[in-house]
């Protein structure tokens, strides 16, 4: 049974996406079977990943719908290395279309449960939303990996989306937990950035990583080549930091 966890912030621009393409990878790299689920209608994750999301033949959409199986949707990243359920703007319609359909918030689960055995990873790219479609991830998931700045609004965001998690661990999803807090884009130079990081440590304990990831800018560079940071400029800092997050996940995974 792999490890299933979802990234999901539903602010936009908080590094969800970099966190999911840059983890799988250095997961990948780790020996790690590891597959990613583009659950984003924007297909970012699909693009970062060195796949054109306007050539898909098969999608996620398909899969949710139940017009194709994982076998028939999933690609293997030809930079990454990882596999991947990709997604485009069809994505957008399933939103709607799974409001007919039954089970509407089990659809990526019972697709997923078809494929557990082929993998050590599952790392579902979330929207910035707390839409249908990101439930269906968070029904799906053990964990939930939250990739946050460290703004000023950073923890009156983060209490939504605690709450949000809370009600599907208690209603439709008793296996979710919140796996960690993951510290991104950080600017140690910046003094409010300093202090929110520690009442994060204060308030979260450690369920706040301890690897950082800093503001660096190969890491944006990375997916207008279609890669990783990790495989972009593995000695960048962004990249280490990733590969420590990556090792710091493994361990932490071993104790559930
Ligand atoms: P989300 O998926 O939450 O919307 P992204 O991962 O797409 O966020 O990140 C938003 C933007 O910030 C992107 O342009 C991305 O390249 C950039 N970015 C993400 N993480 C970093 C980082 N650590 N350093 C510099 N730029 C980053
Ligand atoms: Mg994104």
């Amino acid at each position: 049974m792999p490890h299933i966890f979802c990234v999901a912030n539903q602010k936009g621009g908080v590094g969800k996406t970099t966190t999911s393409v840059n983890l799988a990878a250095a997961l990948h790299q780790a020996g790690q079977r590891t597959l990613l689920v583009d659950l984003d209608p924007q297909g970012n994750a699909t693009m970062g990943s060195g796949i054109d999301k306007r050539k898909l033949d098969r999608s996620i959409y398909h899969l949710l719908i139940g017009l194709a199986g994982v076998g028939e949707a999933r690609v293997k990243s030809p930079t990454n290395g990882y596999d991947i359920l990709p997604a485009n703007r069809d994505l957008a319609g399933a939103e709607i279309e799974l409001v007919g359909l039954e089970r509407r918030e089990k659809r990526l689960r019972e697709v997923l449960a078809t494929a557990a055995d082929d993998y050590d990873f599952v790392l579902i790219d979330c929207a910035p939303s707390l839409s249908l479609l990101t439930l269906n991830g968070l029904c799906s998931a053990h964990g939930v990996i939250i990739p946050m700045q460290c703004e000023y609004y950073a923890l009156e965001g983060l209490a939504e989306l605690v709450n949000s998690i809370k009600k599907v661990h208690a209603n439709l999803n008793r296996d979710l937990k919140i796996i960690g807090l993951l510290r991104v884009m950080f600017d140690p130079r910046v003094t409010l950035q300093q202090q929110v990081s520690s009442q994060l440590e204060s308030r979260f304990g450690d369920k706040v990583f301890q690897a950082v990831v800093p503001r660096n800018v190969r890491l944006a560079e990375a997916p207008s080549h279609g890669m990783a940071g990790v495989n972009y400029d593995p000695a960048s800092r962004g990249a280490q930091a990733y590969f420590a997050f990556a090792t710091e996940l493994v361990e932490r995974a071993r104790t559930f």
